[in-house]
């Protein structure tokens, strides 16, 4: 081993009180000290100070004492997950979305406002005087803040500079430091299918591949490899809602025809039918003969997406966005038409419902503070 190579003693401290912390962190259930000298392997006057550090800091907390049946109960310790919190803010077309997510990525307030997307110094005023109406609203404190994730319908490059175009918002070319530099927090920008699908992953402790398939105004989606977001040489992997399903077909916000976003975009059930995603499945429920028809051609359009997917991939797919609570009841009809296109399987188990729901971008761009700071404890 080289001299360099060798870790300082300041470095193996917070390599310790790091695992210390992730061990506890992925645990169900409070442990003790003795479990966690047993776990890792290490020293229990090892152990002690990393649970005197944590503690300092807020980090963790005796919750209660083990059962016992004789003898000095030991105390069970597990982590705060309070401690601090990180915000995920969507941006669409006509909302902006916030979510507060604790250290374990569970919603502790959210809050939706209408307002319609307008690139200039008056919406992004507005983004930022709204955030701090939350924070209030809701009690949460700054000093405990992480940072701020926005997502947007569009292609962010790889600097962090600019969303070089989203139809969904009908811009390009969009400058991400207007966007976030009224906002006195630190700020990630991150296209919103791909937040949503890092969310989807984290949910469901996906250490796989997995393809996931978002399913709003605009259609698009994330590639997670061994679970880490693989983004393209241009950060525009994953653009399923681009890719063609009709030749010459249905004409695309992208200026192109046939794309999968022109056929399975939320709008094609909401906008175009002048209803809410609510009453379009109710409707649909009551049978309504239109609603039928809508319904059997999107989810045929659908299944042939999801079919690309796999064929490519060969790995899992989850589906996301804001109508994924309404899809459980008909992911069995889904999985038939996909068994029908597929001449290699005889089943489609390989096709899942996200757990996030509507809020899995929001939750997925306020993820990566909360990464970060699990992982640097
Ligand atoms: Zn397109």
């Amino acid at each position: 081993m080289k001299a360099s190579d060798k870790l300082s003693a300041s470095e193996v401290r917070r390599v310790n009180r790091n695992r210390v912390y992730m061990y506890l962190y992925e645990q169900e259930t409070p442990k003790t000290k003795r479990d966690i000298e047993q776990s890792l392997e290490i020293s229990m006057p090892t152990v002690t100070q990393n649970l005197k550090e944590l503690l300092e800091q807020g980090l963790i907390s005796y919750v209660g004492t083990e059962e016992s049946t004789g003898g000095r109960k030991a105390r069970q310790i597990a982590v705060d997950p309070a401690a601090r919190f990180a915000v995920g803010i969507e941006l669409s077309p006509k909302h902006i979305r916030y979510v507060a997510v604790d250290l374990r990525a569970r919603e502790i307030a959210f809050t939706e406002v209408e307002q319609q997307f307008q690139d200039n110094a008056l919406y992004y005023k507005y983004l930022a005087q709204e955030l701090e109406r939350f924070l209030d609203a809701y009690d949460l404190k700054r000093s405990q803040l992480l940072g701020i994730g926005i997502t947007v319908p569009g292609i962010v490059d790889k600097d962090q500079s600019v969303v070089t175009v989203s139809p969904v918002l009908a811009v390009r070319k969009l400058n991400i430091r207007q966007i976030t530099e009224r906002i006195p927090y630190p700020c990630f920008v991150q296209n919103d299918a791909s937040a949503g699908g890092v969310a989807e992953g984290w949910m469901h402790y996906m250490q796989d591949n997995m393809a996931y398939l978002y399913l709003g105004k605009g259609v698009g989606g994330a590639l997670l490899l061994e679970g880490k977001p693989y983004m393209g040489k241009n950060g525009r992997s994953a653009e399923f809602g681009h890719t063609c399903v009709h030749p010459g077909g249905a004409l695309c916000h992208c200026g192109k025809r046939g794309c999968l976003e022109a056929y399975c975009s939320t709008a094609r059930l909401t906008d175009d039918l002048g209803k809410s995603t609510e009453e379009f499945f109710q409707g649909l429920q009551d049978g309504e003969d239109e609603l039928i028809r809508v319904w059997n051609r999107y989810l045929d359009y659908l299944a042939l997406g999801i079919y690309n997917i796999r064929m490519n991939f060969d790995c899992d797919v989850m589906l996301g966005g804001r109508i994924s609570p309404f899809l459980a009841d008909y992911l069995p009809d889904l999985r038939m038409r996909l068994q029908k296109l597929n001449a290699f399987e005889n089943n489609a188990a390989y096709l899942h419902i996200g757990a996030c729901g509507s809020k899995a971008n929001c939750i997925g761009v306020a993820l990566h503070f909360i990464k970060q700071f699990i992982e640097q404890v």
